[in-house]
């Protein structure tokens, strides 16, 4: 075999190796991060009672005879929710990730994937991403008493206050 023939060939492997390679690492991007998420991401969230980017995934709508509305919201780093409170209360079910929960007048509480928060009725309140971190929630929320009731944002000196 000649020098040309033998430079010839390395190309070619060369080119088979880096197509072989490319194609493992695509697929690995791809079907990973999806694979985890149990909900769709659903909507950007874009009404003023947020703060930072969130999206929700409505699940469940509320009715005449089951009035519990449930979505699905995940949170960016550093987006949370403004204080608010329900009438009936809220279960929120920590889907991935991890976040903030805090009652007024109470230390701020770290959320991990698998922990549930029974947030009582009528507490001003807000839920959120860590600093660092995706929040994803589940929110069980009853309607019979009335909607959610929306307060004052959560300022940067609230949202970055000391843990319990
Ligand atoms: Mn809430």
């Amino acid at each position: 075999m000649n020098y040309r023939a033998v430079w010839v060939l390395f190309l070619i492997g060369t080119m088979v190796l880096s197509c072989k390679k490319e194609t493992a690492k695509d697929l690995k991007k791809e079907v990973k991060p999806e694979s985890s998420l149990v909900f769709d991401k659903g909507e950007k969230i874009t009404n003023a009672n947020f703060v930072g980017n969130a999206w929700l995934e409505m699940l469940v709508h509320a009715d005449s005879i089951n009035r519990n509305s449930v979505g699905s919201v995940t949170f960016e780093p550093g987006a949370r929710t403004n204080w608010h409170t329900h009438p009936n209360g809220q279960i929120i079910l920590v889907i991935d990730g991890e976040g903030f929960y805090q009652e007024k007048g109470s230390p701020k509480k770290i959320l991990r994937k698998g922990e549930v928060v029974k947030c009582p009725a009528n507490t001003p309140h807000w839920h959120g991403a860590s600093t660092e971190q995706t929040f994803i929630q589940v929110a069980i929320t009853s309607r019979v008493a009335g909607p959610t009731v929306w307060l004052e944002p959560v300022t940067d000196e609230v949202y970055m206050g000391s843990v319990e």
